[in-house]
């Protein structure tokens, strides 16, 4: 047992961290001239791969891929008690250098610092594929693989290439892997004694603060409510006022509602209105029919389910009072997750001791994380992006921020793992 800070070379670290970041946005590892673009089963993806084994046995870990592709290092044997550190390395096809690919590069200097600086600590790099969706149009998969999540006809029929339309399986087997034997993938995670996952921000919280980083507390559940409102399409000119069933201004109505209940909730709330659709979508005649696609979020399922209901109950209301009907359809695409507060605790205390400003915050985005949290004791960090951009070729980071994170994960790792021996 040691109370001593470890301390890190920041500007070394940084340095790395900037060179594996660059590296990794070179021609060898994007399929587009424009964007970072890389995805399962293509070769970018496993030139990516095959750089994170070479650094990772560089530093004496044993390094592998799973039967369908997710990336494990490890420097204890396989099913001994390890922290695990990681993110996803595929991309958004329009994608930035740094969304997930930070994650797993810091994860790898966690693992250099480590070995270097004679800690030894139990650690395992986990890089999941597909968090994008961009391969098969199917999100945060790997975590979906490795946690079961999935069904053998998924990945034998339903999901498919987004550019060739061929199976998940088929492909998997092409680029060499064996998905038969997807349910070992469980394997991943056994052993894993906590989990955190550095991810940029994708917001400008940290930013706008001039905060280091923050810990995130939870991360939201998703939930898309759509609304079709009826009504009757008649002449704009010819109808007065008083005798129309104008779909469109109920769902006006209902977007206008959900701003004011996201703002009166206590717990962090937002919801939007993304999607609004008059039909016949002309000026001259008043909208039959108008559907609202709405996403509401929060870390607190209470809370979201408290609003879809009373969403719903004035989206109701207002289709009666102008002789409407309404559909109404609910989806829940996430739940909310909250994360593990040893995990949170051992970060807070380790970024209290950096002396460095920083926040806890929930997560308005899905990760990964959200897969691992329920099976081991989980956290994420999040770091600043310009401007909050992501998914963009236009996506920025500072290594300089991700090695002061590294600094606080490392010290962190050590008191939880000192704690949990
Ligand atoms: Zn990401």
């Amino acid at each position: 047992m040691t109370n001593d800070r470890i301390s890190i070379d920041l500007a070394s670290s940084a340095a790395r961290i900037g060179r594996d970041i660059e590296t990794l946005g070179g021609a060898d590892y994007t399929n587009s001239a424009e964007a970072i673009s890389r995805y399962a089963y293509t070769k970018e993806f496993q030139n990516t791969t095959d750089y994170f084994i070479q650094e990772l046995r560089a530093i004496g870990f044993e390094a592998w891929e799973d039967p369908v592709g997710n990336l494990v290092g490890r420097n204890r044997p396989k099913g001994e008690p390890a922290f695990g550190l990681g993110s996803h390395h595929d991309s958004n096809r329009n994608g930035g250098k740094w969304d997930g690919t930070l994650g797993v590069v810091t994860a790898l200097e966690t693992c250099r610092l480590s070995t270097e600086l004679g800690l030894d600590l139990p650690l395992q790099l986990l890089s999941f594929i597909e968090e994008e969706s961009s391969g098969f149009g199917q999100g945060v998969l790997g975590s979906r693989i490795i946690t079961q999540q999935v069904t053998e006809d998924d990945l034998r029929e339903s999901f498919r290439a987004v550019d060739d339309g061929r199976s998940f399986w088929e492909h998997a087997e092409e680029a060499g892997h064996d998905p038969a034997r997807w349910r070992e993938c469980i394997e991943d995670i056994a052993g894993l004694a906590g989990w955190i996952e550095l991810h940029i921000e994708q917001g400008r919280v940290l930013q706008d603060g001039t905060l280091a980083f923050g810990i995130v507390t939870a991360i939201v559940g998703v939930n898309w409510v759509d609304l079709t409102f009826h009504g009757r399409a008649d002449h704009a000119g010819g109808t007065p006022m008083g005798y129309r069933a104008d779909a469109g201004l109920a769902a006006a109505e209902v977007a206008i509602e959900l701003e004011r209940l996201a703002i009166a909730q206590a717990t962090p709330t937002v919801g939007t209105a993304g999607v609004g659709e008059f039909k016949p979508g002309l000026n001259n005649v008043i909208p039959g029919e108008a559907r609202l696609g709405l996403d509401i979020r929060s870390v607190d399922a209470s809370v979201y389910e408290a609003v879809i209901a009373e969403i719903v109950t004035f989206a109701e209301a207002a289709a009666a009072a102008r002789d409407l009907t309404l559909d109404v359809t609910i989806q829940a695409l996430t739940t909310a997750t909250v994360m593990d507060a040893g995990v949170v605790g051992a970060l807070e205390a380790a970024a209290t001791e950096s002396g460095h400003e920083f926040t806890v915050m929930p997560s308005g985005g899905g990760h990964d994380t959200q897969h691992v949290a329920p099976h081991v004791p989980s956290a994420m960090v999040f770091v600043p992006c310009r401007d909050g951009i992501s998914h963009s070729p236009a996506e920025l980071a500072d290594p300089a921020d991700a090695a002061v994170a590294v600094e606080v994960m490392l010290n962190a790792i050590a008191a939880y793992m000192d704690g949990a021996a």
